[in-house]
């Protein structure tokens, strides 16, 4: 490979590689704003200026390619100085705002201003006045004021969200960002340029002035919004989630997330009508009871009826582990009917992440075993078996079956039993006999399969009151390293939930077929000794950027 030298330290490069690029690849960081590894070069910032042995002047190092042995200096006295006078020229007209910027802990200008800056300005006049507040879009405000221009939002509504949305007006030190005439920033991806906006003149409606960056603990995770399952960031403050971010991940999202995944996936876990504790139905009312009473009047229960009265219905929003050890508790019921439902909305897709299959796990669960067994029954058929009297206890994991079809609504009444997992209340938890608080998944370990086939992990981001008990426990010392503070994570009000994978082993353990899971991770290693779509597979394989499963790629990928 050919290669050059930077700051002393010789590395080597892809042909057609630009300086930064090869830099940043070897691990060296040069300073750039407008420069964005997913986007077309614009070269306007002037900031990753760098000096280049036999070349007469600085240059910028986004768009000058690396040769067989050129020396590049990013420290040297003309480079520092070129770029402390950049820094300079952009500082002029900025507000200096950071006390209340969005951006602030995070903000590329507040980090070079801090290396690269003087400390005190030259400039005496008085600073130009643009637009604050524009709505740009439903979900993004712009700042004028704190725009340095570097164009990154622009090319991204151009080559990624493929929206020629955004435009600068104006010349010189009025230049402005602004959408065309009547038209809105408005497209499935708009709120990407919160993330690349290198300053804080962008920012997300909805998270606007909710916290300060530091006050936030960061945990990585995936998005159940749909089967791509983007790669995220899940913050939180005080036990409530704030905010999402997409995770860098070239093989399944690359550094972004679409608005909806981003702004409604996580609503669920602070919200109000999360269920908090075991229920069970007397005398017609859902009463609250301990967790020990709740698993012995379902273990009870489920002994009354024969197991092809029996149908569990699992669920393509939960774990592979949830899903597994749910399929596993059927069939050590002797129960064949199992099956989960699609949520698929045709035709809602496009060709740049997002998918028509709306859950995170649909491949997952069916590869742990959550389909019919033999002759059992499929979701219609449970259906139509409930409508007949057949099926008579129906079991049913995170799902609200109720809500999918009027159907549902209408069978449900012909039950004796029905029992299920939920981390919100809903139309089938409103008429179920025994109810579970089920974690969602930021609360919990485990994996799911995107549509590529991809397994991926998802990790607690908020706590429980599970984890609370545990924290001397076994299960505390498996948990991936926390976010920014871990003390800060634990406050806040916690819910009475469990990964359902849990109740059932709780609940096995009533019946007689012991099941000895612990941790998620125990789960999996199970799914992999048995299942050979998982095999070789652990979290550590599976790591932060998931592994690919050798397994034929489904219709919907
Ligand atoms: S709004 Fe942000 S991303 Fe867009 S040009 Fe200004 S500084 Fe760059
Ligand atoms: S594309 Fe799908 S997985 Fe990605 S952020 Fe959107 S909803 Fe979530």
């Amino acid at each position: 490979m050919p290669t050059l030298t930077v700051d002393g330290k010789q590395i080597e490069f892809k042909q057609g590689q630009t300086i930064i690029e090869a830099a940043r690849f070897a691990g060296i960081e040069i300073p750039h704003f407008c420069w964005h590894p997913s986007l077309s070069i614009s070269g306007n910032c002037r900031v990753c200026l760098v000096e280049i042995e036999k070349m007469p002047k600085l240059a910028i190092s986004c768009s000058t390619y690396a040769t067989e042995g050129m020396v590049v200096h990013t420290h040297s006295q003309k480079t520092v100085e070129a770029r402390n006078a950049v820094m300079e020229f952009i500082l002029i007209n900025h507000p200096l705002d950071c006390p209340i910027c969005d951006e602030a802990g995070e903000c590329k200008l507040q980090e070079y201003a801090y290396v690269n800056g003087k400390g005190e300005s030259r400039f005496e006049e008085i600073k130009v006045r643009k637009e604050k507040r524009v709505q740009l879009g439903p979900h993004i405000k712009f700042d004028g004021e704190r725009c340095i221009s570097c164009s990154r939002c622009i090319r991204f509504s151009d080559e990624i969200a493929k929206k020629n949305q955004l435009t600068f007006v104006q010349r010189g030190d009025k230049v402005t960002i602004t959408t065309f005439p009547g038209e809105s920033f408005d497209n499935p991806y708009t709120l990407n340029t919160t993330d690349i906006c290198p300053v804080g003149a962008l920012t997300n409606q909805d998270f606007r002035f909710k916290s300060r960056v530091w006050e936030m603990s960061k945990t990585d995770s995936i998005c159940v919004g749909c089967s791509r399952g983007c790669n995220t960031e899940v913050w939180v403050r005080n036990n409530e989630i704030l905010r999402l971010t997409p995770r860098h991940n070239e093989d399944v999202n690359s550094y972004w997330m679409c608005d909806r995944g981003r702004l409604e996936t996580f609503k669920n876990v602070n919200a109000g009508d999360r269920i908090d504790g075991t229920y069970i139905r007397r005398e017609g009312q859902l009463q609250k009871v301990s967790w020990g009473e709740a698993l012995n009047v379902t273990a009870k229960s489920l002994k009354d009826y024969k197991s092809s009265e029996i149908a569990f219905i699992g669920s393509a929003y939960a774990t592979c582990e949830d899903n597994y050890v749910l399929a596993k508790f059927a069939k050590s019921l002797g129960v064949t009917n199992i099956d989960f439902a699609d949520h698929i909305i045709p035709g809602d897709q496009d060709d740049i992440l997002i998918r028509e299959d709306k859950t995170p796990n649909s491949l997952g669960a069916e590869l742990v075993g959550v389909r019919p067994v033999a002759s059992g029954m499929n979701f219609s058929a449970i259906l139509k078996g409930i409508k007949e009297g057949k099926i008579k206890a129906l079991y049913v994991m995170e799902e609200d079956v109720i809500s999918l079809d009027k159907e549902w609504q209408s069978a449900i009444g012909n039950l004796d039993l029905l029992i299920v997992h939920a981390s919100n209340e809903n139309k089938t938890t409103a008429l179920a006999d025994i109810v579970f608080p089920a974690s969602t998944f930021a609360e919990k370990n485990g994996t799911f399969v995107n549509f590529q086939g991809r397994v991926q992990r998802i990790r607690p981001a908020v706590a429980t009151e599970e984890m609370d008990r545990a924290l001397d426990g076994m299960e505390m010392s498996r948990w991936d390293k926390f976010g920014t503070g871990f003390d800060r994570w634990m406050q806040g009000h916690k819910f009475d939930s469990k990964p359902s994978w849990k109740i059932f082993v709780a609940l096995s353990q009533l019946l007689g077929f012991k099941m000895k899971f612990n941790m998620a991770e125990e789960v999996f290693a199970e799914m992999s000794n048995s299942n050979s779509a998982f095999k070789g597979l652990d979290y550590d394989v599976v790591g932060k950027h998931g592994a690919q499963l050798k397994i034929k790629q489904t219709a919907n990928a």
